[in-house]
């Protein structure tokens, strides 16, 4: 069977699917390649003109960085692939500017963006509080990077899977309901005078209702089928997130099917 995807449910923040005959090598390279392989932007570093906060400019720096960036990925080149060489141009970076005088909570919304496309993800993130007479004037540098290297660039702030099982209760059931009992995710149910499956990927496949059946009527077994639950920073859409990991895999199996064949 060829792998698919099947999507069960879809928000603009979470999506969960299953993905379909493949090994868990595979699954698991998905995982890694939405996690650390799909590049957002982020800020990398901070010019403070002025800060009169209670805050140190590194913990400002720090907290910046934290901050999702609505990402183009088609408007930006990786720095160390850029024209420029890496110094930093408008192909590869971008400037948020601030200036705000106290008293005042500063939020991710009050940065002005270089480009009016690009800008943090989400607006009402509290960033630092400035009282009377405080003022705080900077200009944070994103650009983009691979959650590889620092886990800001993360498109996900999760991103997992498990597999699923597939469960048969044989005849030899005497339905003593043992199974529905010892089961802590309620994954079966009796009806029309039998046990049955209520809902499969419930199942963590803990095995505590193959140990209660001591009629030895339930086999609960892998499959290649895995479920995914993959939250979004808001950096790109999880669409996006998905295709490029699945693009990227595929560069570099390109790359070793190259090298493969450079050794024949
Ligand atoms: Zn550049």
């Amino acid at each position: 069977m060829k792998p698919k995807i099947e999507i069960l449910e879809e928000s603009n923040f979470k999506i969960k699917f299953i993905l379909k005959s493949v090994s868990p090598a595979l699954a698991n390279s998905f995982r890694r390649a939405m996690k650390a392989h799909v590049p957002t932007l982020a800020v990398d570093y901070v010019d403070f003109y002025v800060n009169s906060s209670y805050l140190y400019d590194e913990i400002i720096a720090h907290r910046l960085g934290m901050l999702p960036i609505k990402t183009d990925l088609e408007k930006f080149n990786m720095q160390s692939e850029c024209v420029c060489g890496g110094e930093g141009c408008p192909n590869c970076q971008i400037s948020f500017r601030l200036n705000v005088e106290g008293p005042k909570v500063v939020y991710s919304g009050d940065f002005i963006s270089d480009d009016p496309d690009i800008v943090f993800a989400i607006d009402n993130i509290p960033v630092l509080e400035l009282f009377e007479g405080q003022q705080l004037m900077l200009e944070a540098v994103a650009r983009l990077g691979t959650g590889r290297e620092h886990a800001k660039f993360q498109p996900v702030s999760v991103c997992a899977y498990k597999i699923i099982p597939e469960i048969t209760i044989t005849d030899d059931c005497n339905k003593c309901k043992d199974c529905i009992e010892a089961c802590p995710r309620d994954v079966f149910e009796f009806e029309d005078n039998r046990i049955k499956v209520k809902d499969v990927l419930k199942c963590s496949l803990c095995m505590e209702c193959v140990k209660v059946c001591e009629q030895n009527a339930l086999r609960v077994e892998e499959t290649d089928s895995y479920l995914f639950t993959v939250e979004a920073t808001g950096a790109l859409p999880l669409r996006v997130v998905m295709r490029k990991a699945l693009e990227i895999l595929k560069n570099k199996a390109e790359e070793m099917n190259r090298i493969i064949e450079e050794i024949q």
